[in-house]
């Protein structure tokens, strides 16, 4: 439910990774490498939600999705800011220099409902981002967007959260405020939390969490991660949790170093982390069948029907 084929900038890609760390048909190969031997575990389909701000661009995407027929990549919409709103759109909108509808709810509607630019592929969710620095005007507006953009198309939302400083709690808020059914809601990087209290008052509230960065022990170390899932399913959340890793193919945060020093400095980041150590690990911890198919499966079938 939350994995990324790329995270690549362009801009960054243009200007510093040609004839430098990037090599366009090496980390095609690779991707379609990685992603074969995803569904090599039984896995049928990866969400990604890398928008504008991660530097989506799906002819990449597809280019690798082709070479795997047997996996299904979920594409998303919205934007990935953790304080302001892109200049493209800072001029544009209600009551700024250019008055005009919010542009972000039509470009957003017509990714989900037409396609995204020429690609022929349509988005099936939603993105945004609340962090640290919580609900800035630039965030607010984006969250506000995407609220707009889910009432009008029915699609559903994940936003990017930050658990150290419970930023849940406002964005959950701020869907509410904007009528979303929060059902249709996943709290991103909830599982960097072991605050049970923080997590039920989350899911309480019927959203999702995010238990999803599984294998980045820096933010929260597996063992606990598993802890905190088992407890939660003990508690009756089963059908509140989906599980991912937040991995990727290729990040360009890392340049040179992706294949080398940090596949050392987070061996367990990585797509097959769920399937062959976390999912033994939870039922070790008394986590049933029946709860692992409801959070990897039911739950996200619910999601998106
Ligand atoms: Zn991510």
């Amino acid at each position: 439910m939350h994995e990324h084929v790329f995270v690549l900038s362009t801009e960054h890609l243009d200007n510093y990774g040609r004839g430098s760390w990037w090599d366009e048909e090496f980390r095609v190969a690779d991707a379609v490498a990685k992603l074969r031997n995803v569904a090599a575990k039984g896995v049928r389909t990866i969400v990604d939600p890398a928008v504008w701000g991660l530097g989506r661009y799906l002819p990449r995407v597809q280019r690798v999705a082709e070479q795997v027929p047997e996996l299904n990549v979920v594409v998303a919409t919205g934007l990935y800011s953790y304080d302001a709103i892109p200049h493209q759109y800072e001029h544009r909108g209600p009551g700024l220099l250019l008055d005009m509808p919010e542009p972000m709810v039509e470009d957003f509607a017509r990714d989900l409902t037409e396609g995204v630019a020429d690609t022929g592929v349509r988005a099936a969710f939603l993105r945004c981002v609340v962090e640290s620095k919580g609900l800035t005007p630039g965030v607010e507006r984006i969250c506000r967007a995407v609220a707009r953009t889910h009432l009008r198309t029915g699609a559903p939302i994940t936003v990017h959260t930050d658990s150290s400083t419970r930023s849940g709690l406002p964005a959950l808020g701020l869907f509410a405020e904007e009528g979303v059914d929060l059902t249709k809601v996943v709290v991103g990087h909830a599982g960097d939390s072991n605050d049970l209290d923080y997590l039920m008052r989350l899911a309480d509230t019927g959203a999702t969490l995010g238990m999803d960065r599984f294998g980045l022990d820096l933010y929260n170390p597996t063992p606990q991660r598993v802890a905190t899932v088992a407890a939660l399913c003990e508690r009756g959340y089963a059908d509140r949790m989906v599980l991912s890793h937040d991995a990727a193919c290729f990040m360009d945060y890392f340049g040179d170093a992706w294949d080398g020093t940090l596949s050392q400095a987070a061996p367990n980041w990585r797509f097959d982390h769920i399937h062959d150590d976390v999912l033994p690990a939870l039922r070790e911890a008394g986590v049933s069948d029946a709860q692992i198919e409801q959070m990897l499966v039911g739950n996200p079938r619910r999601y998106f029907s």
